[in-house]
């Protein structure tokens, strides 16, 4: 069952290859994004999704398609996530500041806050996971995220803190 779930997953990941080229990627943007919110109104209003699952749920969509990056460090790993969540329209990152372990990306274009009105608190835990878990598929160890600065939180851009760390 297990190998039959990875197979699945596989497959979706190689059909994400199509839609990585506009103007496509604008369709597969705002149907992810009513997935996101769909989730949160179904799951959330019974108390049955937390931010934390959220994260975990981008972290894993992030290793798995971490599989289509060509890996390397974590500096060439930043690179290749901008370029990716680019192109997957989850959202436009600048790398603020980077270090070998350690780096400040800003989303102008975040997936989830655009459009949103000032809710008073962070909300972007899925793509914070996201860029977790495809920085930790590329770059291996383990890497963690977490949202600074959040535009439905009156910032003109959401900001995350990404570390990696190496498992011994
Ligand atoms: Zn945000």
């Amino acid at each position: 069952m297990a190998q039959t779930f990875e197979l699945i997953v596989d497959k979706i990941v190689e059909n994400l290859r199509e839609y990585i080229t506009p103007p496509e990627r604008y369709l597969s943007r705002e149907l992810l994004r009513l997935i996101v919110f769909s989730i949160h109104k179904t799951l959330g209003e019974q108390g049955k999704v937390t931010g934390e699952d959220l994260y975990h749920v981008g972290k894993n969509t992030g290793l798995w398609i971490s599989k289509l990056a060509s890996g390397g460090d974590f500096i060439h790993s930043l690179k290749e996530l901008v370029e990716f969540s680019n192109k997957l329209g989850v959202g436009e990152i600048e790398v603020e500041r980077e270090s070998k372990e350690r780096a400040v990306l800003r989303v102008y274009d975040c997936i989830i806050c655009r459009d949103v009105p000032k809710l008073g608190i962070n909300i972007c835990y899925l793509p914070s996971g996201f860029y977790a878990g495809f920085l930790q598929g590329m770059a291996k160890g383990y890497v963690s995220s977490s949202e600074t600065r959040c535009m439905a939180n009156g910032s003109d851009f959401c900001e995350f803190v990404v570390e990696r760390r190496e498992i011994f």
